[in-house]
């Protein structure tokens, strides 16, 4: 099977935002992430130019229910009945019934809701295809960290489908940011994961925002020093403004289109958000 490469979605007419990955699988051809509602229409253009309609793809392979990576999945499998839908047995739940995940998703992205994400659709019960070690070939495992329910695949060849357990790097760029929304974001969850990940050695890390890595070391320390760092930085008194400012600073050192893709893929309020929430816990427990 040659290296996998992403399905650009454009979201919001963006390049290198939101991928998707088609995968040949013991059960045929996959989807890992399928993207939000708002870019199916792209998704399906993306299929066509590889000589595949939507009844072609006999699985969509979730690394967790956010609505960046999985939104569409309820409209797709609408579409495409036949489809099969796996997903942690934490996210599950979720897919079947989409109100209290639609309900969070508003409350954080307010009138933006509608345009960034689109129709939430239930999926019933009988598509969804509860995760084991293994599924469709691929070994499968918990990462938590970024969100409690989210789950990697790692294919024969080593690639590691990494949904936002690697963080975003929006390639060719080097730079690697942590994801840390509300309310689930857990610093030692996600530090533990990172081990998981290097245990297994993957050749490379296949990400939906965006693109594949060929150096899973090199990335995976930096995600490793970054999550740390902006904890303590939260933990250490810094206001949203003060965050959001020093993010920008960061990232004034790259090429302009890029900040704003990284920026698009993980709003710096949102992370400031989860990781004062996690700190907060932290204390709480304390
Ligand atoms: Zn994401």
């Amino acid at each position: 099977m040659p290296a996998p490469e992403p399905l650009d979605l454009l979201h919001l007419g963006r390049e290198r935002v939101i991928g998707s990955y088609l995968l040949e699988t013991d059960g045929g051809p996959a989807l890992f992430d399928c993207g939000p509602a708002t870019t199916v229409e792209t998704l399906k253009r993306r299929l066509a130019e590889r000589g595949l309609t939507l009844p072609d793809v006999r699985h969509l392979l979730l690394s967790h229910v956010h609505l960046d990576h999985a939104g569409a999945a309820g409209l797709l499998v609408r579409e495409h009945p036949g489809l099969a839908v796996h997903v942690s047995a934490i996210g599950a739940p979720h897919l079947v019934d989409p109100t209290r995940l639609e309900r969070s998703a508003r409350r954080l992205y307010g009138d933006m809701f509608d345009t960034l994400w689109g129709e939430l659709a239930p999926i019933p019960r009988a598509n969804v295809n509860i995760v084991g070690d293994r599924v469709l070939g691929l070994e499968c495992f918990p990462t938590p960290g970024h969100a409690s329910h989210h789950v990697c695949y790692v294919d024969r060849e080593g690639t590691l489908y990494a949904g936002d357990a690697a963080g975003v790097r929006i390639q060719p760029a080097n730079y690697v940011l942590p994801p840390t929304p509300p309310p689930e974001f857990d610093l030692d969850a996600w530090l533990r994961t990172l081990t998981e990940i290097v245990r297994r050695a993957p050749a490379r890390l296949a990400l939906i925002h965006f693109g594949v890595a060929h150096d899973p070391e090199p990335h995976l320390a930096q995600l490793r020093e970054r999550l740390a760092a902006w904890t303590s930085e939260v933990e250490d008194g810094a206001t949203q403004d003060e965050f959001i400012a020093a993010r920008q600073a960061d990232a004034a050192a790259l090429p302009p289109g890029d900040a704003a893709g990284y920026e698009q893929a993980i709003p710096f309020w949102q992370s400031y958000l989860g990781l004062a929430r996690y700190v907060e816990k932290q204390r709480a427990a304390a």
